[in-house]
């Protein structure tokens, strides 16, 4: 067989290990948006004034990656969001490290990793995708470019954080723990006026992880991923499973493959579901397409997000593969 007729008949067999399947039946009603209408979706109950922050800017006709990155800001200045920046929980050896990522609707990435002392992370993500031919920075080398750039170091180890490190350390027991505290990562995606969508990413991770893990909110289409002709992704929960499955980038690709926004949050958990072990674990997805229709599915039960429309701000529990 020619080369040809080889690729040919490659491309078939990948269009059908891409498409849709038949047996995939959306399950849930998704609140719908109109085209066009600006709008906000966000991980978590931090969701809620993350999106206030970022309504500021889409809602009065500002871009959608402005407001992604002054949304996440919110959470992770706020010492009490203690998985995210500033009192965000620290590894078993009591270091803050931080993770985030933004993504525009040109397809621009910047994301930083296993970045300590900055309490906006996002932002120094912000100044990657801007200011450098890079997309991801880590560690040491995120944090010369953050204190080269004017960001301030800073201890981000709260005395509550420390407190309840302590107690942990005492017997260092690592389990994670499902919907601890209801506070996970925030993930936000916005839609403005011009139908334009964005997003961003940022966590302190896994509680009590192990000194230099990176997750996957960092990871450009594993905890993020934006492509303007089709949809947008965000993911929290157990970085892991989303790294193996490359669950963000997995969620717009169906969509572009014709899923709807819930069927392809849908599909990324069955993705997990059906490879790897996933019982004892949470992840959980959200989704909006180029139309303005929006997705949510989880592993879990527990798993809440901030929807904002029309100046409407609330917090909706998302459906979930476990009951
Ligand atoms: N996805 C984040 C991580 O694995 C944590 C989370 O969302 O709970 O680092």
């Amino acid at each position: 067989m020619s080369t040809r007729r080889n690729f040919l008949k490659n491309s078939a067999i990948i269009s059908a290990a891409l498409s849709v399947p038949a047996s995939l039946k959306c399950n849930t009603a998704s609140p719908q948006t109109a085209k066009g209408e600006a709008f906000i979706l966000s991980t978590w109950n931090h969701g809620i004034p993350a999106n206030e922050a970022a309504w500021k800017i889409v809602g009065e006709g500002g871009k959608a990656i402005d407001a992604v990155e002054a949304g996440v800001r919110v959470v992770e200045s706020d010492p009490k969001s203690t998985s995210v920046g500033l009192g965000g929980v620290p590894d078993r050896d009591g270091n803050v490290t931080l993770d985030a990522c933004i993504m525009d609707e040109t397809g621009n990435a910047g994301s930083v990793c296993f970045l300590q002392h900055i309490e906006n992370p996002i932002s120094v993500a912000r100044k990657v995708m801007d200011d450098t031919p890079h997309v991801m920075l880590a560690g040491d080398g995120a944090l010369k470019f953050a204190l080269d750039n004017g960001f301030v170091k800073k201890n981000l180890l709260t005395a509550e954080s420390k407190k309840a490190w302590q107690e942990w350390a005492v017997k260092s027991k690592y389990k994670p723990i499902i919907n601890s505290e209801n506070h996970d990562t925030i993930g936000l995606l916005a839609m403005d006026k011009n139908g334009d969508l964005s997003g961003a990413c940022t966590t302190s991770g896994l509680g009590y992880k192990m000194y230099g893990r990176v997750g996957d909110s960092p990871i450009i289409g594993a905890g993020l991923f934006v492509d303007n002709e089709v949809g947008a992704a965000t993911a929290t929960g157990m970085g892991e499973l989303m790294m193996k499955t490359l669950g963000s980038f997995l969620v717009v690709e169906l969509m572009r493959q014709g899923a709807t926004a819930q069927q392809a949050c849908e599909e990324a958990v069955m993705r997990i579901i059906k490879k790897l072990d996933y019982k004892d674990l949470q992840v959980g997805y959200l989704a909006i397409d180029k139309a303005g229709n929006m997705g949510a599915y989880a592993i879990q039960p527990g798993f809440n997000y901030a929807l904002m429309k029309g100046g409407k701000n609330e917090l909706i529990d998302a459906v979930s593969y476990l009951k």
